[in-house]
């Protein structure tokens, strides 16, 4: 059998693989996973309705293909109240599973800047009936995304300002050392309930200020020493 006859065949077409840009590099990181972690700033928990002190961080997740790098974001269907959330992107380079704290960052790529979109109608009304948040987070063009900056350059931040602007106001502002889970910590613990694999991207979580967005909008996003991203929202 040679090589072009072993190929898979495929019914309908595939779709492409989701992938981020990487700065100064014309070769993409491919996308596999899209974790998020939900109330990981101890003020954003408590804007949420929820205590830090009595409730841990956990995760959600959004899909690949809700990766957004056009720098528009089309206003999504069913939400009357379409939330920003700026957030820092942590990019797994080498899987594994139980990974302990202190070998955890050895598995990073690099970083990003992201916004986790959130209807939030749809996300309370999840809550109030305790069905999950797939309706609520993980609709189209729901997770615009930044170039990868390698960690190989920047290092791994964990401290910097992480903000977001709409029209030039700032919304959003906090420093990565708020963090209740640092990045070391998150891919500790979700490498004990999944097998983390090269390409998964993990969203860290977004300070206080969160609020909606209106056709004609523009979000500016921002992590010190990762980079930042505009996008129109239309
Ligand atoms: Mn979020």
């Amino acid at each position: 059998m040679n090589a072009e006859s072993a190929a898979p065949r495929y019914a309908i077409e595939p779709q492409p693989i989701p992938a981020l840009p990487i700065a100064g590099s014309e070769l993409l990181f491919p996308v596999h996973r899209v974790y998020c972690v939900g109330r990981n700033y101890a003020a954003h928990a408590v804007e949420m309705g929820g205590d830090p002190n009595r409730e841990t961080p956990f995760f959600f997740q959004k899909n690949p293909d809700n990766l957004n790098l056009t720098g528009v974001f089309p206003y999504p269907l069913a939400s009357k109240d379409v939330h920003f959330e700026v957030e820092m992107v942590v990019a797994i380079g080498t899987g594994g599973t139980e990974i302990p704290v202190a070998a955890a960052l050895d598995h990073v790529f690099g970083y990003a800047v992201g916004i986790d979109m959130t209807r939030r109608d749809l996300q309370a009304r999840a809550k109030e009936l305790q069905r999950p948040w797939e309706v609520a987070k993980a609709f189209e063009a729901s997770a615009p995304c930044s170039a990868l900056k390698p960690a190989g350059e920047i290092g791994h931040p964990s401290t910097g300002a992480i903000w977001l602007d709409v029209n030039g106001a700032r919304k959003q502002t906090g420093d990565l050392n708020q963090m209740i889970w640092k990045a070391p910590e998150m891919i500790s613990y979700l490498s004990g309930l999944f097998t983390l694999q090269p390409g998964d991207l993990i969203f860290s979580g977004t300070p206080s200020g969160v609020g909606a967005i209106m056709r004609g909008d523009v979000m500016h996003a921002h992590v010190d020493g990762v980079g930042e991203i505009e996008v129109r929202v239309e």
